[in-house]
């Protein structure tokens, strides 16, 4: 039996507001800090990137921490200031869901909803961004094969969203000098099984920001539609996901490689 995210009926393009905004012929960078920590930040990050033209802002309000003394994330006021960004600066706002609990409320704000790497197995969850008329981003487990990817991919699609697009943020391997490993192979088989759009991660498969842009850039060749990057103000306070997060500067300088790299591999990066 081929699985319905496998078939004609997923959806190869993705539209937000009547706008395309991920098809076959781009590759869209998401940009923005892990988490949202305070208006100041999330406004002054923003502005940063909406000046550069990127169109889709990345942030966490809740965040799905494996250690319970970390900082959890903004919540219900960090989606507030996500609000506000989209306002401001017009940008479109991806952000992620951790549980069932705060699914609803992230639901009503994003015009993306990420589902983590954590929560790629959990059913109530999948079934939830099943009955969305919102497009969904969902990240592959660290520990989760292709074939198991799809399939959990079905809950999603069988509760009747076909607007899926997956993401591959790197698995764990025997390899400990990186976070995790991007898993190239792994992606090139979702490229060729699926329709849905093909997101890749540097960030948090690289985990640290000396090895993000080169990360970066072989996924800009890869021929992705598109790159979810972590870009924090100023790195050394982040309260997530430091060591990953590029600056500005180096952001920026990143993105106008990767607009040059997309270029040979027929994509518009953008
Ligand atoms: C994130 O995007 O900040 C995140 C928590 O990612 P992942 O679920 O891939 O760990
Ligand atoms: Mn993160």
């Amino acid at each position: 039996m081929k699985l319905i995210s496998q078939s004609e009926e997923i959806e190869d393009t993705i539209a937000i507001d009547g706008r395309e905004l991920f098809d076959k012929g781009l590759c869209r960078i998401m940009a923005g800090p892990c988490a949202v920590e305070s208006r100041e930040q999330i406004l002054f990050v923003a502005e940063k990137l909406a000046d550069m033209g990127i169109k889709i802002f990345r942030a966490g309000a809740f965040k799905p921490r494996t250690n319970p003394y970390a900082f959890q994330g903004s919540q219900g006021q960090g989606l507030k200031w996500l609000e506000e960004v989209r306002h401001t600066y017009g940008m479109k706002i991806i952000t992620e869901t951790s549980d069932i609990t705060n699914f609803d409320e992230v639901a009503s704000v994003a015009d993306i909803v990420q589902i983590g790497a954590k929560a790629m197995y959990d059913r109530s969850v999948l079934n939830a961004a099943g009955k969305l008329n919102k497009p969904v981003l969902m990240k592959r487990h660290f520990g989760a094969t292709v074939d198991e990817l799809f399939k959990m991919a079905d809950y999603i699609t069988l509760a009747g969203n076909r607007q899926i697009m997956f993401c591959e943020r790197g698995i764990r391997t025997f390899e400990t000098s990186s976070r995790f490993t991007l898993d190239l192979c792994g992606a090139a088989v979702i490229k060729q099984k699926t329709k849905a759009p093909l997101i890749l991660d540097p960030s948090h498969s690289m985990g640290y920001s000396f090895g993000v842009p080169d990360v970066a850039k072989a996924c800009a060749a890869f021929g992705c539609e598109g790159i979810l990057i972590e870009v924090h103000h100023n790195p050394k306070e982040a309260l997530c996901d430091r060591e990953q997060a590029l600056d500005l500067e180096e952001f920026a300088e990143l993105y106008k490689t990767i607009k040059d790299i997309g270029k040979a591999v027929g994509k518009a990066v953008e």
